[in-house]
């Protein structure tokens, strides 16, 4: 074995074999060369959620740090890519607009390309169209065309960005066999009770059925919904944000493939929450996420499954929830990573990002055998902000309706809304502006996209794009729409580019 520095953690312990699990033991895996031993406990008979299956772009910063080859991993997890997402009826019944990931247009001489669009729309000759037309990954979501970007920045293809949608429980699979080829160890077994120190109330060990214990230094709690560790035993409380994001259920059901493979995910909304769609190669996942204080389950069931478009397999499973999350996400010498921290509903795909983003961040701030404080205070302050930087762009969503169809619309478009997303509004309101906080996820694109598609139309624009004369800017905005739109046209169809280079 390795020698260890003195201080150091040589024994880690995760807790839990969901994708968040299995996330942070490939992570962690690498320590192990260094002498330090990783451990997860899971349970075949408790079983994990078994949902989670859209991502955003972060996730090839992950799947590259571990070295993963992309090919392989979609074989391996029937994924398919995404461009963006879909949202249909969220201003009004019967529109859409697309949140593409990717940027729009290009920025001129300082001045954002949104405020060049808005200019242009005010003006309105000539017409600019969409702004989603002036954004690669958008055109070709809407054409069902896919290729990976190009690394040359002069071409429009760089401005192309995806993500995939997956089976969560390959993907944990295909991670568990990476992880145990370097050296993690699995112990199958339901934890039954946990030891602590008396005087500083640390973990000590995990006791499992079966009279085994398993000690450790630094405890991960992935135990899901329940949070054995960090909620059940550490006794930190859980914030609810069901004031805000009143969803506390979601029916879930994969249904038959039928037609093209659409390279986005589909969110409908619907009388009392809202419904996925996401298009894996060889099955469609479906779920309806609803408020219960707004439908009874049964008419929640039979509205998911009136909105199949192929057949349902099998009988839908009901989960439940809550928004929010722990008040602190570290604590003592545990650290909660995905469901076990908090809930954020699937709206932006942003769970399984929160996982990625609580390993990295704990590998950044890996702690000794001390655990002084600098390291998880920095952790709490980062990790809580940007849980709730996603609380409001989720938000944004519901609040931003014209909807009035239901007594669950009437609740979210009146409601009051955090300070922070209502700062963000107040500076959209006046001339469009949208700044992006250190750390946060969501780029101004992302805001653009959905307050534009959500219908919030800014007072004016930016004064500096006076600077800029309008004939030059409407001939620069009709050069990029066009070479767009040929990038487009001369792109693969999603399922023709899977079937040459990843089908499963
Ligand atoms: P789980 O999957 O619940 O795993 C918990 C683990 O802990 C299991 O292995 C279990 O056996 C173990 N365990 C628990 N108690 C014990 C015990 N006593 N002893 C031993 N082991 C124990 N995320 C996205 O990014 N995209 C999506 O599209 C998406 N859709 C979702 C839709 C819904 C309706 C819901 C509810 C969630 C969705 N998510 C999505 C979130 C995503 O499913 C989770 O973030 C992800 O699956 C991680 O779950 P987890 O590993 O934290 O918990």
């Amino acid at each position: 074995m390795t020698d260890t520095r003195p201080g150091q953690i040589t024994k880690v312990v995760i807790v839990g074999g969901g994708t968040a699990g299995w996330m942070a033991a490939a992570a962690l895996s690498r320590l192990v060369a260094g002498g330090v031993s990783v451990t997860l406990v899971e349970s075949e008979e408790i079983g994990t959620v078994g949902v989670g299956e859209a991502t955003i772009p972060s996730l090839l910063d992950y799947n590259r740090m571990l070295g993963i080859d992309e090919d392989a991993f979609v074989r391996a997890t029937g994924a398919t890519f995404k461009l963006g997402i879909e949202f249909r009826d969220w201003r009004r019944l019967g529109e859409a607009y697309l949140h593409p990931f990717g940027t729009h247009g290009r920025d001129i001489d300082g001045v954002s390309f949104h405020q060049l669009w808005l200019r242009q729309a005010a003006s309105g000759t000539p017409d600019p169209g969409p702004i989603g037309d002036y954004c690669l990954s958008s055109v070709a979501a809407r054409r069902g065309r896919f290729t990976r970007p190009s690394a040359n920045p002069q071409s429009v293809l760089s401005t192309l960005s995806y993500a995939f949608h997956f089976d969560a429980a390959l993907y944990a699979r295909f991670l568990r066999d990476m992880a145990e080829q370097d050296g993690v160890v699995r112990v199958e077994g339901r934890v039954v009770a946990v030891d602590r120190d008396a005087e500083t109330g640390f973990i000590e060990a995990v006791r499992l059925e079966g009279d085994r214990r398993i000690e450790g230094e630094l405890f991960v709690d992935c135990s899901g919904f329940r949070s054995l560790l960090l909620g059940e035993t550490l006794d930190v409380s859980f914030t609810s944000w069901k004031q805000w994001l009143p969803c506390d259920r979601a029916w879930a059901v994969p249904s038959a493939r039928q037609g093209p493979l659409t390279p986005y995910t589909r969110a409908t909304a619907d009388t009392a929450g809202w419904r996925w769609r996401i298009p894996l190669q060889h099955r469609v996942g479906n779920g309806y996420v609803y408020s219960s204080a707004h439908i009874d389950d049964d008419d929640a069931k039979q509205a998911l499954l009136a909105g199949l478009d192929g057949a349902a397999q099998g009988e839908p499973r009901q989960l439940r929830f809550e928004a929010g999350r722990r008040e602190r996400l570290w604590d003592r010498n545990c650290v909660a990573i995905g469901l076990s921290g908090g809930f954020l509903e699937p709206l932006e795909s942003t769970s399984i990002h929160l996982i990625q983003s609580g390993i990295t961040r704990l590998m950044s701030l890996f702690p000794d055998r001390g655990f002084g404080s600098a390291e998880r205070d920095e952790y709490n302050r980062v990790m809580l902000r940007e849980y709730e930087q996603v609380r409001d762009f989720i938000i944004l969503h519901y609040h931003a309706t014209e909807r009035s169809d239901s007594p669950f619309w009437d609740h979210c478009r009146t409601m009051t809304v955090p300070e922070s997303l209502l700062a963000k509004l107040g500076l959209w309101s006046g001339r469009a502006r949208v700044f992006r906080e250190q750390g946060e996820l969501f780029t101004p694109d992302s805001w653009v996209a959905v307050l534009l598609g959500q219908g919030v139309r800014p007072d004016s624009f930016d004064p500096l794009t006076a600077g800029l004369p309008p004939s030059e800017t409407a001939r620069f905005m009709a050069h990029i729409r066009d070479m767009i739109d040929k990038t487009a046209a001369a792109m693969p169809m999603h399922e023709d580019f899977i079937a040459q280079h990843c089908a499963a």
